[in-house]
């Protein structure tokens, strides 16, 4: 299959998709940047630097305005073509807020973009209008802590929350388990019709899939609770175990998510950390 690199592919009315090409084991074949709007447009998630994708993502705008480019958060393969593309139109960056690097300790690893700089940052229910109509940010921290969700006429565009094709990294300091069930929490409550993701083809059953990531997050945590109960355990011995076969690529991202369901676990008091080792409290 080749998948369709700087195309424009429209969605339904409004709603169109470019993808960038940065295809990763964490992207999937890549970033979807979203065009939402018909007279003007927003942009969701302009993506990596990419002079193609850039000259796509401008010859789809075709000379329309701008309302706003925004970022759902500020990963590397989200946002560094925010301000290159700000510059090529003329439009403000609205949207998530920058990392705070040292709130508790550097909280930034290589896979974030520093360099992102919002015009205007949105919280929990702001809004960009789009010819007239208004994009809702819906915030939904875990992922990172400035994740959010775009809603526009009974879409979600789910950024990395919750993708269409695997579950979502939690890796600490940065992203953190117990504010990520939240988050899927927030979209059980809510009734989207479809979810938009960054990664990974549209999700039409949203309230059965997030149910479904919800019991998946459960069914890990209690597999943690009894390998730690069994012995004390090290972080790389529960990978191990909890994730037998795993894309070897794939094993320091598992860890760090092994690390947010341990923290999370040990706030709650059901577990116990002596050095690098794990227990049953
Ligand atoms: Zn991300």
């Amino acid at each position: 299959m080749e998948a369709p690199y700087a195309k424009l592919e429209e969605l339904e009315p409004g709603i169109a998709r470019v993808l960038a090409h940065n295809p990763s084991a964490f992207t999937y074949y890549g970033t979807q940047t979203y065009l939402v709007g018909s007279g003007e447009v927003a942009v969701i998630d302009p993506g990596p630097d990419l002079p193609e994708h850039l000259d796509a993502l401008e010859k789809a705008i075709g000379g329309r305005r701008v309302a706003a480019i925004t970022c759902t958060h500020t990963h590397r393969d989200h946002s560094p073509a925010a301000r290159p593309l700000a510059e090529r139109t003329g439009a403000q960056i609205i949207g998530c807020a920058a990392l705070a690097l040292e709130t508790v300790g550097p909280r930034a690893d290589a896979s974030f973009d520093g360099d992102y700089r919002p015009d205007r940052e949105l919280a929990d229910g702001d809004a960009i209008e789009v010819d007239g109509e208004r994009i809702i940010a819906v915030a939904t921290p875990g992922h990172t802590s400035n994740h959010l969700c775009f809603a526009w006429r009974g879409a979600l565009f789910s950024g990395d929350h919750v993708m269409g094709w695997s579950t979502t990294v939690v890796v600490p300091p940065d992203g953190d388990m117990a504010a990520y069930m939240q988050s899927l929490d927030k979209l059980r409550q809510r009734d989207d019709r479809v979810y938009y993701p960054a990664h990974g083809p549209p999700v039409d059953k949203p309230q059965q899939y997030v149910r479904h990531l919800v019991g998946h997050r459960i069914q890990r945590e209690k597999q943690i609770l009894r390998l730690v109960g069994e012995k004390p355990r090290a972080i790389p011995d529960i990978v191990a175990n909890a994730y037998p076969g795993l894309d070897p690529r794939l094993v320091v991202a598992a860890g760090g998510s092994v690390l947010a369901h341990l923290l999370d676990l040990e706030r709650r008091s059901l577990v116990e950390q002596q050095q690098d080792l794990w227990t049953a409290a």
